[in-house]
């Protein structure tokens, strides 16, 4: 059927040996496949474990005791051991593409070769278990040998029917320090226009995989191959106008943390600080960012040339201004080693950092004579700022005297 090549037997984890024991003692074939072999082959942990089949998800259904229908109109159910999931899918070939996003129909099919042949790259397209060793009908091997990613088939066809792969090439080129094969090169840029037609949601996980990657420097080939142009065209334009390679190398810099890496690469917006958080703030919202996300990247972008003091009640005014949720963030980008010294003195010294951490709460305030209503916040307010300059004022004794003198 297909080449089997000379490879010592592959770890499997005990549970992806059970379900595919299991059900190949029922008598049908099952591996595992893609992203887990390719892993495992590069002594990478994998992420999840894929098991594909020839049975059919109604057969899966009777083997295992406890499953799922996660995607049951393409064929996945997940079967649950203890706590683990595990998505076993069908063999399939995938129907005519209408829309350059999702086949119009999927076909089971008895041939596992049938199956590799709709997946996206060679090195995603291996399938392998105990009995048949690994299935490589595509020279996965090989382009993992050679480093590269190479699309199984025609590169133009293939982005053709789904635009995705093109994002999805330059997201593993950036994880496994891989290059992009030539033709399949040459098919992204002509294509690129098509990745209009993917949903944000999708596009943004891929960019995310992307940027936390290893090689997140590799985010350069979403400009230079007119990808990101369909997005966020915008985005494009201030890359074209920045220092780009400057904003690549402190990408590499950057501990691999969404945040983090998100900031770095949004800081090619250019403008006042309140532009910068608003432009910043609309790229993630384009690309349907979650609101913590995106409040903290753009607030980290509006900030981020703070000049941190290194004078303690400075800072303390300082950090009530920009937040301190994001401090720790700022810190890190700005690599800020000494106003992080002093931050960390100041919460081993519990210094008070917010009108939460008063000694005196609005209740007291009220009981003690203040008028109900504005007046209590703008209390408190001055009295955070009194105790940012002297932390020992932070007294229940002192702050409610503070009330009586007025
Ligand atoms: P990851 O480590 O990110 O999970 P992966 O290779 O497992 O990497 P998945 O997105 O989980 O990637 O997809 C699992 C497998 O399904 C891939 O290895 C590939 O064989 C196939 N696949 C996924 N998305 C596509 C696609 N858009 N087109 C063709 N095949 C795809
Ligand atoms: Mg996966």
């Amino acid at each position: 059927m297909s080449e089997r090549t000379e490879l010592p037997v592959m770890k499997l984890p005990e549970h992806v040996e059970y379900i595919i024991g299991n059900l190949m003692e029922h008598g049908y074939e099952a591996y595992a496949v893609g992203g887990c072999v390719r892993d495992t082959l590069l002594g990478r942990t994998p992420g999840d474990w894929d098991i594909t089949t020839s049975a059919s998800p109604d057969e899966v259904k009777r083997i295992f005791r406890r499953t799922i229908d996660t995607g049951i109109e393409h064929g996945t159910v997940t079967v649950m051991l203890d706590k683990c999931g595990y998505e076993v899918t069908t063999y399939r070939i995938d129907g005519e593409y209408e829309d350059g996003r999702h086949p119009k129909s999927v076909e089971f099919t008895k041939n596992l070769v049938e199956d590799l042949k709709r997946r996206d790259f060679t090195i995603n397209a291996m399938a392998y278990n105990h009995q048949t060793g690994l299935v490589d009908v595509f020279d996965g091997i090989g382009d993992l040998k050679r480093k590269r990613i190479r699309c199984v088939g025609e590169a133009k066809e293939r982005f053709t029917e789904d635009a995705l792969r093109m994002l999805r090439a330059v997201r593993f080129a950036a994880q496994l320090g891989f290059t992009i094969e030539e033709s399949t090169l040459d098919a992204i840029r002509a294509l690129a226009p098509n990745l209009s037609k993917i949903s944000r949601e999708r596009i943004q996980a891929e960019l995310t995989k992307l940027l936390v990657s290893a090689h997140p420097q590799m985010v350069e080939k979403i400009f230079s191959l007119g990808l990101a142009k369909q997005v966020l065209p915008e985005l494009a334009v201030y890359y074209e106008q920045s220092d780009a390679q400057d904003m690549l190398h402190r990408l590499v810099r950057t501990e691999a943390d969404p945040i983090l890496r998100y900031t770095v690469f949004l800081s090619i917006v250019e403008g006042t600080p309140q532009e910068r958080r608003e432009k910043t703030r609309g790229f993630l919202r384009e690309l349907r960012f979650d609101n913590h996300t995106t409040d903290f990247v753009s607030r980290l972008s509006e900030h981020r040339d703070a000049a941190l003091s290194l004078d303690k009640p400075r800072l303390r005014r300082q950090i009530v201004e920009i937040g301190e949720d994001i401090l720790p963030y700022l810190l890190q980008l700005q690599q800020a080693e000494s106003a992080e010294k002093l931050y960390r003195q100041m919460k081993a010294d519990g210094d008070c950092l917010s009108v939460k951490e008063l000694a005196v709460n609005g209740r007291d305030l009220i009981e003690a004579g203040v008028k109900q209503g504005k007046a209590v916040g703008e209390a408190l307010n001055e009295m955070l700022y009194l105790v940012l300059n002297n932390p020992q004022l932070n007294t229940r004794e002192n702050l409610l005297a503070l009330v009586k003198e007025e």
